[in-house]
């Protein structure tokens, strides 16, 4: 099979934008950076890349008859906000499962930003004090139960909608749309730098890239401080992915770089680099980068590119993947 014999249900405008990062190439010195916008390119609650995921689940949702979308993340999870909105989109209901993954003090953390978007788009929230982890959870399991017992018939999506056969399917088609950005531009992004967590974003652009004639290095920057767990996540949906659109040969392991050293300590704690590049990447281009994801996957591009790993004739496609409304969660930071 190929990708277009997959049912996709659009949720986007249409591809997302793609422009240069004048300031910021300047400013480094190094390869020219540009950036493609996943964080607006859907019109439903401020997009995201799990809204691209999400166009490749709707027609199985459809199919199998469910009227409930079950899911889970953090307090201030992009995803289950995502779903949320695409739940209010179909006319679905939805139950979030919003687990305590990220130890931050905000005392508002569990009532501002991502959770507030979700209340307001009508989903069912339920705070779990569960600490951080991508699997599979009893706490979701229950709400799953719950949901039948109360006669609805649930559609559960893991977290980051990444354990999911079709997961990586959005961002096959993401890889595809940057081929064709490069016809109408006229240049090769050979580097692609990506924040990878639960892995489906960067795994399916991996095996979408796989598909086309020429290679080219994407880098996912690991966010999620368990660089282990990502890594063998990217590599086996990559693989699985690959498969499904019917790559004929095996993924080589150069071809899954994920790379450690942004993430700091902990999942959704910034660390100084964190903050730095927020701020490099607000005033030097008004683009806002969020404090858990982006703002860590452009410290690594800041400093590949710095330090030369990324070489000045490098073109480099920045994915950004989203997250701004989790910024709100940590205003303590930015009061200076
Ligand atoms: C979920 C998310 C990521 C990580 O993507 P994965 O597919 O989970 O690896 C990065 N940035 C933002 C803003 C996200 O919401």
């Amino acid at each position: 099979m190929s990708l277009e014999d997959f049912p996709r249900y659009p949720l986007l405008f249409g591809p997302s934008p793609v422009h240069r990062l004048d300031r910021l190439t300047a400013h480094l010195g190094g390869a020219q950076i540009w950036a493609k916008r996943e964080d607006c390119s859907s019109g439903l609650a401020y997009g995201g890349n799990k809204t691209r995921k999400l166009e490749y689940l709707v027609p199985d949702i459809v199919e199998q008859g469910a009227d409930t979308l079950v899911t889970l993340g953090g307090y201030q999870s992009n995803h289950t906000r995502q779903v949320a909105a695409v739940a209010a989109h179909l006319g679905l209901e939805a139950v979030l499962v919003q687990e305590r993954w990220v130890d931050w003090p905000d005392p508002l953390n569990d009532r501002v930003g991502n959770i507030m978007l979700s209340r307001i788009m009508g989903a069912e929230v339920r705070l779990d004090p569960a600490g951080f982890g991508i699997g599979i959870k009893s706490s979701w399991e229950q709400a799953l139960e719950d949901v039948r017992r109360r006669g609805g018939t649930p559609y559960g999506i893991p977290a980051g909608a990444s354990d999911h056969r079709l997961g990586g399917l959005g961002f096959a088609r993401w890889a595809a749309e940057v081929r064709q950005h490069e016809q109408e531009l006229g240049v090769f992004f050979d580097t692609i730098v990506v924040c990878a967590v639960t892995g489906s974003t960067q795994a399916g652009m991996i095996a979408g890239f796989a598909l086309q004639d020429r290679p080219r290095r994407v880098i996912g920057v690991d966010a999620s401080a368990e660089i282990e767990a990502t890594r063998s996540q990217v590599a086996r949906i990559a693989r699985s992915t690959a498969d499904l659109l019917g790559l004929r040969r095996d993924l080589t392991d150069d071809e899954i770089t994920v790379l450690e050293g942004w993430a700091g300590e902990r999942y959704g704690v910034p660390v100084e680099s964190t903050l730095a590049a927020i701020r490099l990447t607000g005033r030097l281009e008004g683009v806002i980068l969020d404090p858990v994801y982006e703002g860590k996957s452009m410290a690594g591009l800041v400093d590949l590119v710095t330090n030369g790993d990324i070489p000045a004739e490098s073109n480099v496609l920045y994915a950004h993947l989203g997250g701004q409304p989790a910024l709100n969660a940590y205003s303590a930071l930015f009061t200076d």
